[in-house]
């Protein structure tokens, strides 16, 4: 056992819930549905059905407790890697420093300045740092500095209102001092919370601590930063026993906080520049168990958002929108000025392959005709509705009074800046569809007055 990740436990809760019964499994599905979440015990059972029927209803079910909380919005952003030098070693990573192949690179206030400048003019609205391990490159001053340019970058009408970061564990004071920096999420990644296995995939710099990682949320919100985001890379264990460490580590952030993670994240390991596992993963996870895990977590902890990469191809990516993910990277880049430098994505500086290479404007074209509204909504964080109040606000169905009309806004918003004519003419019938499943007609009435507000030329109009 280390700190709470006790894997006998999971081990033992694994085994006692094998092989289990269709009648269980529907009947764990039927509670699920009405958004209360699923034990340790009940999750291991749907992890290990097989039975088709079960997976069918699974997935229905996840939808249905998607939409009812979180609408038909999706949050959309996009990564911005600062640096690709890291003192680690990570066996699954481009990034790791025996990867003497890999162009270093990072990015001069002046280089991040300009990759904002184009993801504002893409119509973006949040993003997510992310930088390897190295402190002679990324050490908290850079990060403060990176986090200032970002902030002020303006082009025209449009800005950056939300950042959120995915760095190495910081010691308390450099937490605190993210925190003053006004970011919105901290990001981190168990990457694996086997701890043999973690062992072996981080066999050098101080990535190899198991236990710094694992605290490193603790400490996060003891900064006073209340939305943090846990994670595990797919591939590198079993995928069972990873989802229930991950709600062991939601569970164990809501003791402790009174709140659990704000998202998760469902990274699956990509080809990556001479990172050895990255193409032979020791423990693949096909695309319908993948399916199977996300509509399950999707069950498990309902109101937690859940986020997918551009790693996943377009076809798949679309299809686990329906199963329960709610923020999606589009049109991204994995290398340290990926979006000024270059038409196209360089292997040679990136972490891994991106396989939905589909630029912005064309997700937001696919989503909305799928019957999802693409949101870049950012209004909770700066309206200080984060942590637990996020959570208790998003339980009593707030999320569809406030979230639902903000998305609409803010597509308004990305049509009036950013669209060509085709893509407004068919934006405009998205809102036009979009207003109508506003339940409240107050809020409707609103929303109608906020948008002619856009059209008069205000901007960044929520609720
Ligand atoms: S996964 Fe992170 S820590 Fe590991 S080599 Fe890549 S960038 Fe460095």
């Amino acid at each position: 056992m280390v700190g709470f990740i006790d894997e006998k436990l999971v081990n033992n809760i694994l085994e006692e819930n094998q092989n289990p019964k269709k009648e269980d499994c529907l009947e764990i599905i039927k509670k699920a549905e009405e958004s209360k979440g699923l034990t340790l015990e009940e999750t291991a059972k749907l992890l290990q059905t097989n039975d088709q029927k079960v997976i069918q209803v699974m997935f229905k079910t996840a939808k249905k407790v998607k939409e009812r909380i979180y609408g038909t919005r999706l949050v959309l952003f996009a990564p911005v890697y600062l640096s690709n030098y890291c003192s680690n070693n990570c066996l699954y990573c481009a990034f790791r420093k025996d990867n003497r192949e890999l162009k270093r690179k990072t990015l001069t206030m002046n280089e991040l300045k300009k990759e904002i400048e184009f993801l504002i003019q893409q119509g973006q609205k949040r993003v997510l740092l992310v930088a390897g391990e190295d402190l002679r490159h990324t050490n908290i001053d850079y990060l403060e500095e990176a986090i200032k340019t970002v902030y002020s970058t303006k082009v025209g009408n449009g800005e950056i209102r939300r950042l959120n970061i995915n760095v190495a564990p910081l010691s308390l004071d450099n937490f605190i001092r993210l925190k003053n920096a006004k970011i919105g999420t901290y990001q981190l990644f168990q990457e694996t919370y086997h701890y043999e296995t973690y062992k072996k995939m981080h066999p050098q710099g101080p990535k190899a601590d198991y236990k710094k990682r694992l605290y490193a949320m603790d400490l996060a919100q003891k900064a006073g930063i209340d939305d943090v985001g846990i994670g595990v890379l797919f591939g590198l264990y079993d995928y069972k026993f990873e989802v229930l460490c991950l709600l062991l580590h939601a569970q164990h952030l809501e003791e402790e906080f009174g709140t659990g993670p704000h998202t998760i994240s469902v990274p699956r390991i990509e080809p990556a520049l001479n990172a050895p596992v990255s193409t032979n993963p020791p423990y693949p996870v096909s695309d319908q168990e993948f399916k199977k895990l996300v509509a399950i977590i999707r069950l498990a902890v309902p109101y937690t958002g859940m986020i997918l990469s551009t790693r996943e191809n377009a076809q798949l990516r679309d299809q686990l929108f329906s199963l329960g993910i709610s923020q999606i990277s589009a049109g991204s880049r994995t290398n340290p000025g990926g979006y000024s430098e270059s038409e196209k994505e360089k292997f040679d500086e990136a972490q891994f392959k991106v396989h939905d290479n589909r630029s912005l404007s064309k997700v937001i074209k696919d989503i909305s005709n799928m019957g999802f509204l693409p949101s870049f909504c950012t209004a909770c964080y700066r309206s200080g509705r984060t942590g637990d109040y996020f959570m208790q606000f998003a339980k009593s169905g707030n999320i569809q009074n406030f979230c639902h009309p903000n998305a609409i806004l803010t597509f308004k918003e990305y049509l009036l800046d950013y669209a060509d004519e085709e893509m407004k003419k068919f934006g405009e019938k998205v809102i036009q569809r979009e207003i109508q499943n506003i339940t409240n007609p107050k809020i409707k009435e609103l929303t109608i007055k906020k948008l002619k507000l856009l059209e008069d030329g205000q901007r960044d109009l929520y609720f």
